[in-house]
C-alpha cells in the first residue's frame, strides 16, 4: 500500500494505491522508543517516541496529505497512486531533534515548543544591531542638521 522510495540521498513514503480521507495509512511500531525525540522519530504523546522504520523516511508539509494520531497516519484527503505521504512536523513534534527549514514553505521547522537555531537567533541579534547603528547614524545626522539652524 506504500512504499519507501529514495533518491540520492533523499527518501520518501509514497502510497501505491489510492487512499481515501480518513484512512488509515499506516501503523506506527512501538516495538522501538525513546523518551526523546531523535532525527527520525515520531511523538506519539509526552515523552514517547516512535522508532518506525516506516515512519522514519515520512516528509514534513507544511501542506500535509496526512496526520499522527495515536500511531495511526491518517490521510487527511484523498491520495493518489505515486503521492507522498506528508505530516506537519512542526504540528506533530513538540521539539524537533535536527531543526531545519522547510522547502515547501520557507518556515523554521522546530516544533510546537522548539526553539530556533543558534543561526536564526544570531542572524536576529545581526538585523537588531545594524537596525540599532543605522537608527543612531540617522539620528546624529539629524542633529547635525538642526544644530546650525538652531543658532
Ligand atoms: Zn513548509
Amino acid at each position: 500500500m506504500i512504499s519507501i522510495k529514495c533518491s540520492d540521498n533523499f527518501c520518501g513514503v509514497y502510497t501505491t494505491e489510492p487512499i481515501t480521507k480518513n484512512q488509515v495509512v499506516h501503523t506506527l511500531s512501538l516495538s522501538e522508543t525513546c523518551e526523546k525525540p531523535t532525527r527520525t522519530s515520531i511523538q506519539i504523546k509526552k515523552g514517547l517516541h516512535a522508532e518506525d522504520e516506516v515512519g522514519k523516511y515520512i516528509n514534513h508539509s507544511c501542506y500535509p496529505s496526512c496526520e499522527i494520531r495515536g500511531t495511526r497516519v491518517i490521510a487527511l484527503k484523498k491520495i493518489k497512486p505515486g503521492q507522498e505521504i506528508t505530516f506537519d512536523y512542526n504540528e506533530n513534534e513538540k521539539v524537533v531533534a535536527s531543526p531545519f527549514r522547510c522547502g515547501c514553505c520557507d518556515r523554521n521547522i522546530t516544533g510546537r515548543g522548539g526553539r530556533m537555531g543558534e543561526g536564526v537567533i544570531t542572524t536576529l541579534f545581526v538585523v537588531a544591531y545594524i537596525v540599532f547603528v543605522l537608527f543612531m547614524l540617522l539620528h546624529s545626522s539629524t542633529d547635525n542638521i538642526i544644530e546650525p539652524l538652531g543658532w
